[in-house]
């Protein structure tokens, strides 16, 4: 039987890839080969919380920039589609009990200012602030609001912890269906042609050092296509896919576990945005409780201070909210499923989100039995993404995604496509390619880099 030719061939139908596909085939590209073993958008596409941002520090302006595209994308995918994937500009709320945070949230603000993502204002009065609209975009705010003023605080949110001495409220963020975007992104992309291989990617081989062919598995057939183009968007298998072809990338995978229950109470609004604790937290526990714990090796260390950012949201149309804590997200070179998690991380989070909410206190004893989900987070060394020509000529990566894949996806295909298509590259194309890593003064940079980003 003759060889099948694509034009490109994407390994992996995550968001990566699938928005990858989309773009190239936007962009002209006619034979693409989407190919993927298992469920698409199943592996790590489906376990995250589905927000997005353009609030992101620097250095430099490369991570605003590439997510106020990548938003700007989506805003139009949204508006074409009739808001098929529930796109939402609830923003993202950061809250403190502590008033030395109030500096650390202007500084931050005037940072992300400077960097592009709109201006701070000062909210002195309720007259200053405009609520986000809970559903549908629309709203042109960026930036963020600084709100100090307690009776403001309680007016707007006043399911908040009633210590919380300030509140910032970044404006150009929100929530959206991560499954339905990327249902929409393919079914779009298998309109213009993509066509969906469902087979494992094992290896390529190269004819004059170029990519000249792409070897596949499906069950205990194997088979080649030819190509001259292939893009890695494996998720947490980049760096075994990226060392089929003789390459070393420099990621490692995070596990991220998440949970998500009922609050038939209401102690979340269904309205509610993205709500974040900027405080460490001591666990909330009766003094019988705390005695029991400091009993016990497995469980004292429930007693000890966490870090802060404990955050949650509403999630769905009934009334489950999502709970996340990245307290504890061990690294390893390659992910392990199925994922394991510690049996106390359910009510570690609920207990530090009724810090944030204390509503959710009533559901302390006994805890409805929560939902508990996560992933990996596949990440470089200064939590940017790879995008762009990997070593052998002929190969692309479109992946590192971390914990921003579904916001960074749609410019991520986008920047990929140029890439592949010699289109004209934006601003920030260089500063996610995997060749920065060539420049010595970069290497040096990220000895000292310590700004990830990482909610
Ligand atoms: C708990 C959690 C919360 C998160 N919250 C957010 C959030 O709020 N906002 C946000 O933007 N992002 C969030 N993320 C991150 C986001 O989910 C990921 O960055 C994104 O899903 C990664 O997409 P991907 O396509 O790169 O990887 P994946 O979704 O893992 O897709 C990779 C695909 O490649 C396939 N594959 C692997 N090896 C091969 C092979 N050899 N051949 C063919 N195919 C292969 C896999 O089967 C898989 O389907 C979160 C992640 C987690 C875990």
């Amino acid at each position: 039987m003759a060889m099948k030719n694509y034009d490109v061939v994407v390994c992996g139908a995550g968001i990566a890839g699938i928005a990858a596909a989309h773009a190239l085939s936007e962009a002209g590209v006619k034979r693409i080969a989407l190919v993927e073993p298992g469920p698409v958008l199943g592996l790590t596409s489906d376990k995250s919380t589905e927000c997005y941002r353009n609030w992101w520090p620097g250095p430099g302006d490369t991570m605003v920039a590439y997510m106020n595209r990548s938003i700007e994308l989506m805003t139009a995918h949204a508006q074409r589609s009739g808001n098929r994937f529930l796109m939402n500009q609830r923003g993202y709320v950061f809250a403190t009990a502590r008033p030395e945070v109030v500096e650390q949230f202007e500084r931050q603000a005037l940072e992300a200012e400077s960097l592009g993502a709109g201006r701070l204002r000062h909210v002195r009065s309720s007259a200053d602030y405009i609520p986000a609209r809970p559903e549908g975009l629309g709203s042109a705010l960026d930036g963020a609001d600084l709100l100090l003023d307690k009776a403001v605080i309680r007016e707007h949110f006043g399911y908040l912890n009633a210590d919380t001495v300030a509140v910032l409220h970044a404006r150009r963020c929100g929530s959206l269906s991560a499954q339905q975007l990327g249902m929409y992104l393919l079914e779009e992309a298998r309109a213009r042609g993509v066509e969906l291989v469902v087979a494992e990617f094992v290896g390529a081989e190269t004819a004059g050092g170029r990519v000249s062919a792409v070897q596949l598995r499906a069950g205990e057939r194997e088979f080649t296509v030819g190509t001259s183009a292939l893009v890695l968007a494996s998720g947490p298998y980049l760096k075994a896919t990226a060392g089929k072809l003789g390459v070393s990338l420099p990621v490692v995978v995070e596990k991220h576990i998440k949970i998500s229950m009922a609050d038939p109470l209401g102690a979340v609004p269904r309205s509610a945005p993205l709500i974040i604790w900027s405080d460490p937290i001591d666990l909330p526990w009766t003094a019988e409780e705390r005695e029991a714990l400091a009993h016990d090796d497995d469980t004292r260390r429930l007693l000890a201070q966490f870090p802060a950012g404990v955050h949650g949201r509403p999630v769905g149309a009934g009334d489950q909210v999502l709970m996340y804590w990245t307290y504890d997200c061990p690294q390893d070179d390659h992910p392990t499923f199925p994922l394991t998690w510690d049996p106390h991380l359910p009510e570690i989070t609920l207990r530090g989100m009724s810090v944030l909410v204390p509503g959710l206190a009533a559901y302390f004893d006994p805890m409805p039995k929560p939902y508990v989900d996560g992933g990996y987070y596949t990440k470089t060394p200064e939590n940017r993404p790879l995008i762009g020509p990997l070593p052998v000529p002929g190969a692309y990566v479109c992946s590192a995604f971390s914990g921003f894949g579904i916001m960074a996806s749609c410019a991520g295909g986008e920047l990929l496509a140029r890439h592949v298509t010699g289109g004209p590259l934006p601003g920030y194309a260089a500063a996610l390619s995997p060749k920065r890593y060539e420049d010595a003064a970069y290497r040096k940079l990220l000895e000292t880099w310590d700004a990830s980003g990482q909610l």
